[in-house]
Parts: structure tokens; sequence; C-alpha cells
């Protein structure tokens, strides 16, 4: 699909334009860890607040229960159509438009997160990951979305040929969504997940050596906080 979506971009030769970086919002300093068993009471409440549009294809409850804790730092996409699915990854989550976007008016569109089920992939098992580094980890998927619903087709359109073709963007993209998800209070969760993954020795070289080059470190994570929060 990726590779027809290119092809579209080619043949209307749409020129890559300035897209709309999502808007500037007050960092929440909040520190606290989240814990699995101070939320399972609240996933009733969460399905009901925010669950209307979502479809997550998951028996795995701690999962889905981290998808809404992570979901409630994101108002702006409350009423987004999102669907989460496990997957064959070669990353540990993914998040994206669904390729039917480019016909599909922008309000229409609908989202999906993939999270890794084949830990042999990338050294790394998503159900090894805590609680609060889970949520951090789904808080980065969705600082992806609201970037794309900021962006009208043809700018999603240039912003995934970019992203394949221009090694700079996947690093200015993926840096921004560590920012953002800072910015939205999940820090600390994002921290969390990073030094799981720093940690983890079965990681492989190679999704080490893209985590290195295009995400903030933990030393950069810490810096955004205490530079928002001291
Ligand atoms: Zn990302």
């Amino acid at each position: 699909m990726r590779i027809l979506l290119i092809a579209i971009f080619l043949v209307l030769g749409i020129v890559y334009s300035n897209r709309i970086v999502a808007q500037q919002i007050h960092i929440d300093c909040d520190t606290a860890h989240f814990h699995y068993s101070d939320y399972i009471d609240s996933m009733a409440f969460y399905e009901k607040r925010m669950g209307e549009k979502k479809h997550l294809n998951t028996s795995d409850e701690r999962l889905t229960l981290a998808f809404y804790v992570a979901l409630s730092h994101y108002p702006e996409l409350h009423d987004k159509r999102i669907s989460l699915r496990l997957k064959s990854l070669v990353s540990t989550m993914q998040a994206q438009p669904s390729p039917n976007f480019i016909v599909k008016r922008k309000s229409k569109r609908s989202y999906r997160i993939f999270v890794n089920d084949n830990p042999e992939l990338t050294g790394i098992n998503y159900q090894d990951l805590s609680f609060n580094a889970l949520v951090g980890w789904i808080g980065h998927e969705f600082a992806h979305l609201i970037d794309y619903s900021s962006m009208n087709n043809r700018e999603l359109l240039g912003f995934i040929a970019a992203y394949v073709f221009d090694k700079r963007e996947m690093r200015k993209t993926e840096r921004q969504a560590d920012k953002e998800t800072i910015k939205r209070g999940l820090g600390i969760q994002l921290l969390d997940g990073v030094a799981f993954f720093e940690k983890n020795k079965k990681v492989s070289k190679r999704y080490r050596k893209r985590k290195k080059k295009n995400y903030l470190s933990e030393e950069e994570i810490i810096a955004v906080i205490k530079r928002n929060c001291d």
C-alpha cells in the first residue's frame, strides 16, 4: 500500500508543503507513575468516555487500559476513529492513517495503531514493558496521530513520501513526537519505555541503531522534563 501511495504521490507531482505543526500546549509536569491495578476499575468509565470510535482488536486488557490511559492525555483524539491491532513489525509500535484516507474527507479519516506481537524481529516483547512504560509508548503513537490529524490529504501524502525518502524527516518526526508526549504529561512514562529499551540486551542491533539515531535519548528526555518543570 505504501508503494501505491508513493506512486500516487509521484504521478500527481504534489510538492511537499509546509505542514502545520501541532499547536503548542503547556507542559503537564505530573511525575506520578501509572500502575495497572490503580486503573483497572476505570476501564468501563474510559470505554464509555472515549471508546465510541475506537476498535481494539486485542484481548489484552493491560494493553487496552494503557491505550485509554494514554488517550486521556489527548482530548483531541477522543472523537477520532482509531483502531489497534497486533501485527508483526520491525518496531514495537506504529501509527498510521488508514490507507483509504486518500479517498476520504479529513473528518472521516481513521487511524491505525499496530503493536508488534513478534518479538523475534526486534528483541522487544511489548508484554514485558511495565504498564507505565506501555502508556508512554502508546502516548508517543498518539502524538503522531495529533500530527497526522492536523494535515489535509495533500499534506499527509507529502508527509508519507518525505518520511519514506528523507531520513531527516523521520528523525524530525520521531523527536517531535517524543517532545509532544512529554508535553502531554507522559514524559516519565516515555522515559520508562526508553530505559527498558536501553537495558534490554535482546534488542536487535539494527533497531538499537535506528532508535539512537531518530529518537530522544534518556538524557534528552530528562533535560526536556527538567527545562519545563523545574
Ligand atoms: Zn514514532
